[in-house]
């Protein structure tokens, strides 16, 4: 901006002198101002976009450098979980992210689930089922951790939605799987020019099942989106590997297991100082990643 001011003074004292055709002189004027301002929106997303990958610890005081990685204060629910008779946890099966473990720091989690078709039961329609199976599941876990439920997908951490999940390949053949989530990692504006590293997460949810393995199958992946980043090698955890034939309610072991993961150090959930003016969309989508069900 300062150049076209300068710029612009430039013409004005040609214009006077020499008395340019004054179109001539603007039409100079919005070239400059196009190639000024084109600059930096070439360059700004390919200089923003690094941030969410892990710098070496050299680099961390460049301007891309990441929160530090230090646990959140643990949610008050987490705080008052006793289990007494001590069954233990699978915390060994948890996989960080690159950038820590995926906790919430924010609360109440907001979570947004497709909602039926209006025409409920007609033709067989097994919408109002599949809603009502993931409803009771977000309730389930409502009771360690705070949620509620949105209107909208762009309103949510966790958006639950009535599709197909990806066929997942098996050898040479491709096998149908009932859920799917996806985590996506981002920085999210706030005041002060600082910018929280985020999370957000899609569950995708195939309805063609019986209303309790709906059920069974959204309780598991809701423990994904919560925290819980892998899987429990015991039957009776609702987080266990593989879906069952009798499903079973969130375990005393997977709330152990939540509890764990919420006193671990993360990178996730802190914030950093803005970079320059950059839109802040240019920061976003930098990590993805999918667990799959069977
Ligand atoms: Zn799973």
């Amino acid at each position: 901006m300062k150049q076209f001011i300068v710029f612009m003074k430039f013409a004005g004292k040609i214009l006077s002198r020499c008395r340019v055709n004054l179109m001539q002189v603007i039409g100079w004027a919005i070239a400059l101002v196009l190639l000024i301002a084109w600059l930096p929106i070439g360059v700004l997303p390919l200089v923003h976009s690094t941030p969410l990958k892990q710098q070496p610890a050299e680099h961390t005081e460049s301007t891309s450098s990441l929160p530090v990685s230090q646990p959140h204060p643990l949610p008050q629910s987490l705080v008052h979980w006793q289990d007494t008779d001590q069954q233990g946890d699978y915390f060994d099966q948890i996989q960080p992210t690159p950038l820590g473990y995926l906790v919430w720091s924010q609360f109440p989690i907001r979570v947004y689930v497709e909602p039926p078709i209006a025409v409920s039961g007609m033709g067989g329609d097994r919408s109002p089922i599949w809603f009502d199976a993931v409803i009771q599941a977000v309730q389930e876990w409502h009771d360690y951790l705070p949620l509620v439920l949105v209107n909208t997908p762009e309103a949510a951490d966790i958006t639950v939605l009535r599709q197909l999940p990806r066929l997942r390949r098996q050898g040479t053949t491709f096998r149908a799987q009932s859920a799917e989530t996806r985590y996506e990692l981002y920085l999210k504006p706030q005041r002060d020019r600082a910018m929280l590293l985020a999370q957000r997460f899609t569950i995708v949810l195939r309805s063609s099942q019986s209303a309790e393995h709906l059920k069974a199958a959204a309780r598991h992946e809701l423990g994904h989106t919560l925290g819980i980043w892998g899987h429990s090698p015991v039957e009776t955890d609702a987080l266990y590997f593989s879906q069952i034939r009798q499903p079973v309610p969130i375990s005393a072991r997977d709330i152990n297991t939540l509890k764990r993961i919420y006193e671990q150090p993360t990178r996730i959930g802190w914030t950093v100082e803005r970079v320059g003016s950059a839109h802040p969309s240019t920061y976003s989508k930098s990590m993805a990643q999918a667990a799959a069900s069977p």
